[in-house]
């Protein structure tokens, strides 16, 4: 007979992140009865991508509910890197933007690059801008760290999943998740291996792994025969399979070796937008103090 395995601990990044949430709104709420303006994020939006069209969405829905002011730009799928660098150089000089994110992946037309430049360092909530790529390498507090890796920290800190000195295995390395998650985790002290699609033997990696991540977008990757007994395991991949948003890990059979898993929906996704509403109101405080003479003042 099978041995009885016992449950892993689910990371409920949904669940953390209406907490989460509510502690913003909170506290947004004390400026704003103070007399203060409301945070503002820009959320610009190019073309007419479905998953960016949901991802774009949730996040404005999200912060009108704790408070944020949202201006949401939709742009043409025809838009040139003239006319958005117009765009962002508007948001970038308006006191009442405090956050500005562009969603990602561009049409191929728009150098992403000079987009990414373009959007000033103390504005940019996504994290990508090189000034906070560098500061997260040189663990400056004050920069912005990228979303989908804050909102791994926050959770895995959360469910006290510790990190100084463990072996934490990430299995992709994107601009967007897999390398800044990289960097965080070797600011927490942790020993990182970082994997790719050259990577040589996966498995002989990822089997070595105290906390395993994946973050590549390929469904169903991290198999049970890939995971250490009692291993944490952080799913960040999200991909439809006819109809169903599924996760890098196959969730069914891993979690009967995990000692704690995310789900997917409703681990890293949630995380990773409360991780933006946290660097827009880190935004915000920063530069309500700097202008705190001026118009935005009661
Ligand atoms: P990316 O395309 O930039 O990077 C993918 C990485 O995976 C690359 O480094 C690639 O080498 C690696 N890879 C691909 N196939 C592999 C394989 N067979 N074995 C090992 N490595 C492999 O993608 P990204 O932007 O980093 O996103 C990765 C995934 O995370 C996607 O599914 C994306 O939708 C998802 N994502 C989720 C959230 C969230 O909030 N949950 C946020 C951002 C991205």
């Amino acid at each position: 007979m099978e041995e009885e395995m016992s449950e892993p601990l689910i990371l409920d990044g949904k669940a953390l992140s209406q907490k989460l949430r509510e502690e913003l709104r909170r506290e947004i709420e004390r400026y704003t009865s103070a007399g203060y303006r409301k945070p503002g994020l820009a959320v610009v939006l190019v073309g007419d991508d479905p998953a960016s069209q949901v991802y774009v969405k949730n996040k404005v829905n999200a912060c009108r509910k704790v408070g944020i002011e949202s201006i949401f730009y939709q742009l043409d799928k025809n838009t040139v890197t003239e006319e958005l660098l117009d765009v962002i150089a508007e948001l970038n000089s308006r006191e009442d933007v405090d956050g500005i994110l562009v969603q990602l992946p561009l049409p191929e037309q728009i150098n992403q690059e000079e987009v990414i430049l373009a959007i000033h360092p103390e504005k940019d909530v996504d994290g990508f801008h090189p000034e906070n790529m560098g500061k997260l390498v040189a663990m400056m507090e004050d920069g912005f760290i990228p979303c989908t890796p804050l909102g791994i920290d926050l959770l895995l800190s959360h469910y006290g999943v510790g990190l100084k000195g463990k072996d934490v295995v990430i299995v992709g390395a994107g601009f967007i998740v897999g390398r800044p998650l990289s960097l965080l985790m070797l600011w927490r002290d942790a020993t990182v291996t970082v994997c790719h699609i050259h990577t040589r033997d996966l498995k002989k990696h990822t089997l070595s792994a105290d906390i395993l991540i994946s973050a590549t977008g390929v469904p169903h990757l991290i198999k049970e025969d890939m995971v250490r007994e009692g291993a944490v395991v952080v799913d960040v991949g999200i991909s439809k399979v006819e109809g169903r948003i599924v996760g890098d890990v196959d969730f069914e059979k891993v979690k009967r070796k995990a000692s704690a898993i995310t789900p997917v929906p409703g681990g890293v996704g949630p995380m990773t937008v409360t991780g933006l509403l946290m660097n827009t109101v880190k935004s915000y405080r920063r530069r309500l103090r700097v202008h705190s003479t001026s118009t935005m003042k009661p």
